[in-house]
């Protein structure tokens, strides 16, 4: 089945048409091929205006809110990327396609190894899946000029603050275990601005930082 058309529509309908102008975002989502990251029987909807189901109760996030906090990292090409919560590995093929390194972390080893597994035979070699609890972030490649954390916690962990770069931004959902708000932080410094953007519902950032 060829998926390019449905691909093409929903970058027209749910992403261009809502507002995200920058070229190289929308090429990333034109090139990704989002159906190879849900699980084969859900390939039909992998393009629906939709969040979907993964496995171990998670999901791979609508693709409107994958491209709208993508947008906002404004990424040029050369940067190192750090996610959190691999999932089924799509946000981070995006990352990979805009940025020069992504490191992404996932705490499931399931959904981290079918995660990696994908992206590698896509031939995304730039990203890099570590299993581990992504709340503690990851020093040993650290500074960051983004980090994108793609699950929700009561308050922005402090270890992901401290791995940012100068001017480096971090984006996440913060609040209530059932309704966030997704938060922009930039640091200039020692010190971090930060904004809260839209109202969102993420699964729940669970470790050492976040929920229990
Ligand atoms: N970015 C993913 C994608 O493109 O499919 C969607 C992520 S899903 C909404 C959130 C993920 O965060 C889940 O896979 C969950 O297991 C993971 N997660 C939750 N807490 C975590 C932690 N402390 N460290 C790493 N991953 C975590």
């Amino acid at each position: 089945m060829d998926y390019q058309p449905a691909r093409e529509d929903m970058v027209d309908a749910q992403i261009a048409r809502r507002g995200i102008q920058d070229e190289r975002v929308l090429e990333a989502f034109r090139t990704v091929p989002r159906h190879l990251f849900v699980p084969t029987k859900d390939r039909g909807r992998a393009y629906a205006d939709s969040p979907l189901p993964i496995g171990k109760g998670q999901t791979i996030s609508q693709p409107y809110i994958v491209a709208y906090m993508t947008d906002l990292l404004k990424l040029q090409g050369d940067e190192t990327i750090l996610e959190i919560g691999t999932g089924s590995g799509y946000q981070a093929a995006i990352l990979g396609e805009l940025a020069a390194e992504v490191h992404s972390i996932e705490r499931h080893k399931k959904l981290a190894n079918t995660a990696q597994k994908c992206l590698a035979q896509l031939g995304y070699d730039n990203v890099h899946v570590h299993l581990g609890d992504g709340t503690q972030g990851l020093p040993e490649f650290a500074p960051y000029a983004a980090v994108m954390v793609t699950a929700a916690a009561p308050i922005v962990p402090r270890p992901l603050l401290d791995q940012l770069e100068d001017n480096g931004k971090l984006i996440m959902p913060v609040g209530e275990r059932f309704g966030q708000v997704l938060e922009l932080w930039q640091r200039q410094g020692e010190d971090f601005n930060s904004q809260r953007l839209v109202p969102v519902a993420f699964v729940p950032l669970l470790g050492e930082h976040g929920w229990d």
